[in-house]
């Protein structure tokens, strides 16, 4: 059968414009770096990818690496958009980036000119499309000259490959002298993708959250909730479906320690205290004053996007909220 969205999808998701830029993202996406590889069933990713844009979530983000194995979940996601979505490519942002390891060999990592644009090939193939909305250099590589990668993003744009470009992982000063590069070649460079959550502030110690505002671009933040910690998902215990059990890849036991699970504890009563979830006042809180576009989640199951989207009804924290905030997560 085939798939028709809700129709009252655009009513409660906000769209925030992406710095200066004429693009609009939802204020919470949708990441595909986990269950959408091999071991989901496609009826999971349907349910996910279904739950996500009957609820205004327009923007998909991939890498060429995301998987298991990598590539998988470009393949997948090309597999929904075309099966279920033909109709309504004009309303999503497809995202992917280049800049980890994808092949054996010299010429598939980091930031080269002949990785970055044989990359995007590969993706738009696996992906079963002529173009990606956004293509980002997914890691700084401090070996290549930043023209030389400045400039791969500069053609996937030029060849039609690519609406737009981002830059992922980046720092504040390296942003700058990126932002520059682009800006003398006219480039749409439009966003920055960063880990931002209440337990990690690297972005506002490294510049990059003041640099983005300034230079009026976009912040996407991953792993808001911190890969699932800053939720209800470890209060009592780890659940056997969870990331830390179930994968465990890039998420281990040891990161929840004693001391952390008592932070998470006292977050999470903050937050019923505002008649929240953990997890919804931790994007609420990163989307309290602006800085950022859109939180960028992963989810395992639709009920946990459909919590996700109700941090939108309350975005408000008073002075003594973020002071306690502050002071529960420091370590
Ligand atoms: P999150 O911090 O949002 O963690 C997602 C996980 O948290 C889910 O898989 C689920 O875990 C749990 N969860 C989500 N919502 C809830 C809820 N309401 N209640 C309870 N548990 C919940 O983000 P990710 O770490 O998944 O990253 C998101 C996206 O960011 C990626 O898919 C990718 O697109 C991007 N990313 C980009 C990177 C980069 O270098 N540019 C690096 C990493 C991510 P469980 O499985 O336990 O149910």
């Amino acid at each position: 059968a085939d798939y028709a969205p809700s129709p009252a999808r655009y009513e409660g998701m906000t769209y925030n414009r992406c710095g200066r830029s004429g693009l609009k993202l939802p204020a919470v996406s949708l990441g595909f770096w986990h269950n959408f590889g091999d071991h989901t069933p496609l009826e999971t990713m349907k349910r996910l990818v279904f739950t996500a844009f009957d609820h205004g979530i327009t923007h998909f983000d991939l890498a060429n690496n995301y998987g298991p194995e990598p590539g998988a979940a470009e393949r997948n996601a090309g597999y929904l958009l075309h099966r279920y979505f033909a109709r309504h490519r004009d309303e999503l942002i497809v995202s992917t980036k280049a800049g980890y390891e994808m092949w054996p060999g010299p010429y598939g990592d980091l930031g080269s000119r002949k990785y970055l644009l044989a990359s995007l090939d590969q993706s738009l193939e696996r992906l079963g499309l002529d173009y990606v909305d956004i293509f980002y250099h997914h890691r700084m590589d401090p070996e290549t000259p930043l023209e030389e990668t400045m400039g791969a993003l500069a053609q996937a744009v030029s060849s039609g490959k690519a609406l737009y470009v981002g830059l992922s992982n980046y720092d504040g000063p390296t942003l700058e002298r990126a932002a520059a590069i682009l800006r003398d070649m006219r480039v749409p460079f439009v966003i920055n993708q960063n880990r931002y959550n209440i337990f990690d502030r690297t972005v506002e110690r490294n510049g990059l959250k003041e640099t983005a505002r300034r230079l009026g671009l976009g912040l996407i933040t991953f792993s808001p909730l911190d890969q699932g910690l800053l939720t209800d998902r470890y209060l009592d215990g780890v659940p056997a479906d969870s990331r830390i059990a179930a994968d465990g890849r890039f998420l281990q036991r040891s990161a929840l320690t004693e001391a952390r699970l008592a932070q998470i504890r006292r977050l999470n009563d903050l937050a019923a205290g505002r008649g929240q979830t953990l997890a919804e006042m931790a994007l609420a809180w990163l989307l309290r004053d602006g800085a950022v576009t859109s939180v960028l989640v992963g989810a395992s199951r639709p009920a946990q996007i459909l919590d996700d989207l109700k941090a939108l009804e309350n975005t408000a924290f008073t002075d003594e909220e973020i002071r306690l905030i502050d002071e529960i997560s420091r370590d």
